[in-house]
């Protein structure tokens, strides 16, 4: 974009390299599955016959999202990686991506590793880096994604039915155990936070998982805020309730051995930064996500059933209720 004329202390990116031999430099790669990429004013993009364009945007933030000394090449696939699970979630077959960034400065090692760990994860799902923005600002990285469904396959949030069961992807909490280790909350021996934090650093996002749930879940929403809150909304969009089973809660060894504190048990329901799957299927399709779990080699654990009415209810190890209320967790009082 132009010179920000609002600003009189706006610099253009000059030196060491122009803003243009920047994007060239760290962002320009072939795009065969566009009909235009990077370079014009803007790309050119065409949807298989039959299919609809999912389309999703994740901004991250310098202080917010991540630590501004954060490692560049994680940051970078972090970056990609949020948008990625946002495409498992609905159920499309990512493609395509643009990359908006403001950097405080051209800092070229920082554009090496950064660039390296976005374009690693996007070789992985065959997504093209397609346009973007680049402006002189406080670090900040922007993703819009664009992927690909058959219209009537998306995996929407609002089609929770009664009887349904409750399913979620992975290990629940690590992100978050890791972050209160970071943050001085707990102390993880250093085996046990080497354990936690790709969960934090280097999240997975469950695209196959996402593409062998069509047809199969009747809803689905990736955990970014915490399972309660994202699965609420699905309850909310669905206008249906959910029992949970607090045992049956995936975790990691690491976490098994907090799970008696409430801090331990907060990162299991309300850790973010997860990014694992939430779905929801009929109960007829039980043994056919078994089978999902072993082809992809990703535990699936159903932690609960969809029921009538409206909220969340989790029963503890012994059986006793504990009410949630809408938007949080009522740490376990
Ligand atoms: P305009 O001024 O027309 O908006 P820009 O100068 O911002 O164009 O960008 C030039 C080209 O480089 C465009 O095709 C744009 O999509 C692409 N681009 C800019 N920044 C990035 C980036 N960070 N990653 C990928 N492509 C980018
Ligand atoms: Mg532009």
């Amino acid at each position: 974009m132009g010179i920000a004329t609002l600003n009189p202390s706006y610099k253009p990116m000059t030196d060491p390299m122009t803003e243009f031999e920047l994007i060239r430099r760290y962002f320009t790669r072939a795009t065969p599955g566009a009909l235009l990429g990077v370079g014009d004013d803007a790309a050119l993009l065409q949807a298989c016959e039959g299919n609809v364009l999912a389309v999703s945007t994740d901004m991250l933030v310098s202080g917010t999202h991540f630590l501004p000394d954060a490692d560049p090449f994680m940051l970078g696939h972090k970056t990609l990686a949020v948008n990625l699970s946002d495409m498992a979630a609905m159920g499309a077959a990512p493609r395509w991506a643009t990359l908006a960034i403001a950097l405080p400065e051209v800092d070229e090692a920082w554009l090496e590793r950064f660039s390296a760990g976005f374009f690693a994860l996007a070789d992985r799902y065959g997504v093209e880096l397609v346009g973007g923005d680049t402006t002189r600002g406080p670090l900040n990285l922007c993703v819009t994604i664009f992927g690909e469904v058959p219209e009537r396959q998306a995996l929407r949030r609002n089609g929770a039915q009664i009887g349904d069961e409750i399913w979620v992807s992975g290990t629940l909490g690590n992100a978050a155990l890791a972050l209160a280790h970071l943050q001085g909350q707990i102390m993880l021996s250093a085996d046990e936070f080497a354990a936690c934090a790709p969960a934090l650093h280097l999240p997975q996002p469950r695209v196959a998982l996402g593409l062998a749930l069509r047809g199969i879940a009747s809803s689905a929403i990736d955990i970014s805020d915490g399972l309660l809150a994202d699965l609420g909304h699905i309850l909310e969009a669905s206008q249906v309730a959910a029992q949970l089973d607090f045992a049956s809660l995936p975790v990691s060894p690491v976490l098994r051995r907090f799970m008696q504190q409430t801090l331990g048990r907060q990162c299991a329901l309300s850790g973010g930064d997860d990014y694992e799957l939430c779905f929801t299927a009929p109960e007829m399709h039980h043994a056919g996500i078994m089978s999902v779990s072993e082809r992809l080699g990703l535990p699936l654990t159903r932690i609960g059933k969809i029921v009538a009415g409206r909220g969340c209810i989790v029963h503890d190890a012994s059986g006793n209720p504990i009410n949630v209320e809408a938007g949080g967790y009522d740490h376990f009082r």
